[in-house]
């Protein structure tokens, strides 16, 4: 039987836009658990409000305005001619979806992009602009985000311990030129090349020492599970 924070867990939108005063979806779940009100996902709107309050049997509420607007299904691009290459962006991005080497023009790997809109107003030049896709291909993107995100969660290194992660950057921008250089070609698996990306993230970690080398192990198998 699936526990209390997985079914909480899943009823969350998955934007990881952290508007619920959280680091992301999962967090929140615990959250609420630990007795948060229920109402802080304004995103997830009216529909996961009314499951929420089934699941955690809470009195019913009003969404909170106070935790922001909603979000629609949209992607994030980069005005290319526009960007400075300063790498604002990447800090803020919670599912590593900006890639770019200093001084470079950076770029958002639409597969994995949430559309938490983390990343705009970080951007000191106001170069990232929102496009919207449909229902479909976000609710995709978003599910197939979680399982990452909740991975990098377990290895505690949500933005707060950003300055942490100049090493992933590095990696991001390598592994990232090269998925965008792939998804050119045909005939590309996409989801070997994000999970490549996504483990030499994990691995990279090794070198933080933030946890043991067999729990990273555990965690990259679980990646590829
Ligand atoms: S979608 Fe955003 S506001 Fe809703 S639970 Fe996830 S992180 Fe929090
Ligand atoms: S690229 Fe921007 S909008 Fe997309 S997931 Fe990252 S921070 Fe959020
Ligand atoms: S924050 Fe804006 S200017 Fe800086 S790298 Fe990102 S997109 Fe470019």
């Amino acid at each position: 039987m699936p526990e209390l924070i997985d079914l909480i867990n899943e009823t969350l939108p998955q934007f990881q836009c952290g508007r619920c005063d959280t680091p992301g979806c999962r967090p929140y779940a615990q959250s609420i658990i630990d007795g948060a009100p229920h109402n802080r996902c304004v995103p997830g709107g009216e529909d996961t409000l009314k499951k929420l309050q089934i699941l955690a049997k809470r009195e019913p509420l009003e969404l909170d305005g106070k935790y922001g607007p909603g979000l629609i299904n949209q992607t994030a691009q980069v005005i290319e001619e526009e960007c400075i290459g300063c790498k604002k962006c990447i800090d803020a991005c919670p599912v590593d979806a900006i890639v770019g080497a200093a001084n470079l023009m950076h770029v958002v790997i639409s597969d994995i992009c949430t559309g938490c809109e983390l990343c705009i107003e970080p951007c000191p030049v106001d170069c990232i602009e929102l496009v919207e896709i449909s229902k479909e291909v976000s609710l995709a993107i978003r599910q197939a985000s979680e399982k990452y995100v909740e991975l990098k969660n377990d290895l505690k290194i949500v933005r707060v311990s950003q300055n942490k992660l100049n090493h992933s950057n590095a990696l991001n921008s390598l592994m990232g030129d090269k998925i965008n250089q792939q998804m050119q070609q045909r005939n590309i698996d996409k989801d070997l090349a994000l999970e490549s990306l996504q483990s030499s993230i994990l691995e990279s970690q090794k070198n933080e020492k933030l946890l043991e080398s067999d729990d990273l192990e555990r965690l990259i198998k679980q990646l590829r599970t």
